[in-house]
């Protein structure tokens, strides 16, 4: 057994709650439950990524929670699963924030619209066309120089590059956004349809794919939650998801060492710390202390006394339990035992 937090094999078993048994880490000083659960909470790991990756994979929550009493015969709520998502993608976004792509020269952008409530929200893409590697991925309410221009630059600033070339449709916003960001050494291929033989192939697949995206980000709850689904979204495309093109790998796994393989190890790996529980708490042993199952059990007052100063309290008054050779001591009733009142 190994401590959930610092993995030190200095473990003591601790008491069992729910029938569940529970450990005490000595050199960290935490408890845990033996139960194949993140720290703090009580929902095997694979639950959790087996909702990841179906939820990415396009699967609306409804599905995934019958999917889950399918596989695991466990009931979870839809605002459980989506909580899990909340959580886990922030996990995703900032684990992978520092990978530096190798891309190519060429680099495709587009954008694409959703429409929510009557309102036309869109998402600028910019993505790689060799490696396929999506740079970067903006939700906005508009369609402006300054969205492209920020969408441009963030990828720029991912890719630690500027391309040789870029090729957008007719949205003139893209005309001075790429100006701003690249300046005169990148060249602005506009066109519409893409006519680039080269080109085309890539963004009908890649049209393809973000219908998928489509599904994730439809059931966010407001514009927030919306950004950060698109960035986990991200990160499932680029680091998770297999494309057939490059031989069933994902782009980042295509081109090295990825931080993180799959959505199991981004839970798995997720370290959350509760404090450090005070030593006040434990037993140490100063003998004669007799056994007890809990040391919060005990009233406050009395944590640190040996129980040969617990007092009993009975409606007679307070007293203590003593063998028949009034030698040992106990605070419950014991056959042939005595209550004494010191
Ligand atoms: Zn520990």
């Amino acid at each position: 057994m190994n401590c959930k937090y610092c993995s030190s094999t200095n473990v003591i078993k601790f008491g069992t709650f729910n029938g569940v048994q529970r450990y005490w880490c000595k050199d960290c000083k935490r408890k845990f439950a033996d139960n194949r659960a993140l720290p703090t909470m009580k929902t095997p790991i694979e639950h959790i990524s087996a909702a990841l990756s179906c939820y990415f994979g396009g699967m609306p929550l409804d599905a995934i929670q019958r999917h889950l009493q399918q596989q695991f015969g466990t009931y979870y709520s839809e605002m459980g699963i989506y909580n899990w998502i909340n959580r886990f993608s922030q996990e995703a976004v900032s684990r992978t924030k520092d990978f530096k792509p190798i891309v190519g020269d060429t680099w495709i952008a587009d954008e694409t619209v959703l429409k929510v409530g009557g309102r036309n929200i869109w998402f600028f893409d910019v993505i790689d066309e060799k490696t396929r590697y999506l740079l970067a991925s903006r939700l906005s309410t508009s369609r402006t120089i300054k969205e492209a221009a920020l969408v441009m630059n963030e990828a720029k600033r991912r890719a630690g590059k500027s391309p040789k070339r870029i090729l957008t449709d007719k949205l003139a916003a893209y005309i001075d956004g790429i100006d701003l960001v690249f300046g005169a050494d990148t060249k602005h291929i506009q066109s519409k349809p893409f006519t680039d033989v080269n080109s085309t192939n890539v963004i009908e697949r890649f049209h393809g794919t973000l219908k998928d995206r489509t599904k994730v980000v439809r059931g966010f709850k407001n514009m927030d939650t919306a950004r950060l689904l698109t960035q986990a979204w991200l990160v499932h495309y680029n680091f998770f998801k297999e494309h057939t093109t490059l031989g069933d790998v994902p782009p980042a796994v295509k081109m090295g060492a990825t931080p993180i393989k799959d959505w199991a190890e981004v839970v798995s790996q997720t370290k959350t710390l509760p404090p450090i529980r005070s030593e006040a708490l434990l037993v140490t042993s100063t003998k004669p202390i007799l056994k007890t199952r809990h040391p919060k059990r005990r009233p406050k007052e009395l944590r640190q006394k040996p129980y040969m100063q617990v007092a009993v309290t009975s409606p007679r008054g307070v007293g203590v339990y003593v063998d028949r050779k009034g030698q040992r001591l106990s605070r419950k009733p014991r056959r042939g035992w005595r209550r004494v009142y010191p």
